[in-house]
């Protein structure tokens, strides 16, 4: 390759998600020399809508620190307990001196954590829309609606429905969850379910898995332009779409009925969560994945906290693979899976084919109201806390 062919940048990152902007922000910490040649493509203008809960986990905020950012700078409400539910009772998890939960909305964090790599020298090219990626021997070629863009390593952060993972990874199966959301003010007139219900506390409810749904529906505190509102939701991760299941709004609209809010008469918005299995594929050489496209959490679709770690992990591989003069990233996956964010992705996996698929509910009763001191002990060595435990 001459002078005039080489790449013009050494990582290109597709999607500037929490994926795609951990990657940045950590290769910019493990590595400053790579910082102009870093490149983040991203198809919206921040701050951009994307649907989402906004919920965070302690996970997401201990690898932000490590970063030196602090979260609590994003308007955010914290929910002081999460109950995890079948039909009203189950397990109740709240920690000692602080929230549980954070609740941000993801335009505002976006926007926040691109102005922090921006901030720290990572350029951007905003409203630009990956068409095709294509590797070759000595870079990846990036066709875009603004152009077309080469560089040595390509990272594909661009979402669920990513178009990197579909170039590099047609065959790969499929595994996606149906998830629906709305905002409602905080109540609708029923003053007794609320004092046994306070908003200030997030919800899941598995009440749906005999009926089918391999999911549960949730209620958060959360805010909009500094008003406090509440997010609802629904989430399946389709893994009983072979059988006969209700429309997947019925248990929403059923369990915001038990708190006087009429469904029917709100904006509902749906969006899929691809989700994380041990048997896909992560990479190819020049290519990794991260965040969504590699997949999230398959018990809750829950994917900020993963995402951020995806980008952690992909920015380590990416700076050895400089290093190293190797772009062949077959270790990406087996590390992965060795390390702390990959064994909980597996515990989480494993998990959901037990939980979703045995949906009698004397079992969703006995997981969540009679197991629980077990699942509480087991949920914080293996499922969350990961962060922590990643050197
Ligand atoms: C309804 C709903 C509720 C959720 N609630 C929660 C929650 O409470 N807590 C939680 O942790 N997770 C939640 N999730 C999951 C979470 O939103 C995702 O896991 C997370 O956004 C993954 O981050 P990412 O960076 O991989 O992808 P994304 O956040 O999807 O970012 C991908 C980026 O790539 C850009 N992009 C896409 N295609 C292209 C292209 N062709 N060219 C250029 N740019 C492109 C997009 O504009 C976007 O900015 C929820 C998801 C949904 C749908």
């Amino acid at each position: 390759m001459g002078m005039q062919d080489m790449p013009q940048y050494d990582v290109l990152i597709l999607g500037g998600g929490p994926a795609g902007l951990s990657t940045a922000l950590h290769l910019a910490q493990l590595a400053p020399e790579l910082i102009p040649r870093i490149l983040v493509l991203e198809k919206a203008h921040y701050p951009r809508p994307k649907l989402c809960a906004g919920g965070l986990l302690a996970d997401a905020e201990v690898i932000l620190e490590r970063l030196g950012l602090d979260v609590s700078e994003v308007l955010h409400v914290d929910a002081s307990a999460a109950h995890l539910d079948f039909a009203g009772k189950g397990l109740t998890i709240s920690l000692p001196d602080t929230h549980t939960l954070r609740v941000i909305r993801r335009d505002e964090f976006d926007n926040w954590l691109a102005k922090k790599a921006q901030s720290r020298g990572v350029e951007f090219r905003e409203g630009v829309t990956v068409r095709k990626v294509q590797p070759s021997d000595d870079c990846v070629i990036v066709e875009t609606d603004m152009g077309t863009f080469t560089s040595r390593v390509v990272v594909g952060a661009d979402g669920s429905n990513g178009v990197t993972r579909r170039c590099i990874l047609p065959d790969e199966p499929v595994h996606t969850a149906r998830v629906l959301e709305v905002i409602t003010p905080l109540e609708a007139g029923l003053p007794s379910i609320a004092a046994a219900h306070p908003y200030d506390q997030a919800y899941f409810d598995f009440f749906c898995v005999p009926d089918g749904i391999a999911g549960y529906t949730w209620d958060f505190p959360t805010q909009v332009n500094g008003q406090l509102m509440r997010c609802w939701g629904v989430y399946d991760t389709n893994i009983l779409a072979d059988m006969q299941r209700p429309a997947l709004k019925h248990p929403l609209a059923e369990e915001m009925a038990r708190h006087g809010f009429d469904l029917d008469s709100l904006e509902l918005k749906g969006h899929p969560i691809r989700w994380f299995s041990p048997k896909n594929r992560m990479s190819m050489p020049r290519v990794i994945l991260a965040g969504d496209s590699v997949g999230a959490d398959p018990i809750f679709g829950e994917g900020i906290s993963i995402a951020l770690g995806y980008g952690a992990f992909a920015a380590r591989q990416i700076v050895e693979s400089f290093t190293d003069d190797d772009f062949s990233f077959t270790q990406y996956k087996p590390r992965l899976l060795r390390s702390p964010l990959g064994q909980a992705l597996f515990v989480r996996w494993v998990t959901t084919q037990v939980l979703y698929r045995l949906r009698w509910p004397w079992f969703q009763k006995f997981f969540w109201r009679i197991f629980k001191p077990m699942i509480a002990f087991v949920a914080q060595i293996f499922v969350i806390n990961w962060a922590k435990r990643t050197k």
